[in-house]
């Protein structure tokens, strides 16, 4: 599984950041980025889905399944 976060939409609410640290970090101004190019460790993909699920700008984007 591969997410990305779309800068367009987010927010900055570092939701998704809380939730899962090892799947996002933010820069300075709160703007989320996904790690390791996207890329979801399988033990990790619930924690993916959960990320897309709760951001509340729909930002998060399931590139690949
Ligand atoms: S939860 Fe969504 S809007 Fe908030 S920082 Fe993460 S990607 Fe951005």
């Amino acid at each position: 599984m591969r997410i990305k976060v779309d800068a367009e939409k987010c927010e900055g609410h570092s939701r998704c950041y809380s939730l899962a640290p090892e799947l996002v970090d933010v820069d300075d101004l709160g703007n989320a980025f996904e790690l390791n190019d996207g890329e979801v460790p399988p033990e990790l993909e619930d924690r993916a889905r959960l990320i897309v699920d709760n951001c509340p700008e729909f930002a998060i984007l399931i590139t690949e399944e």
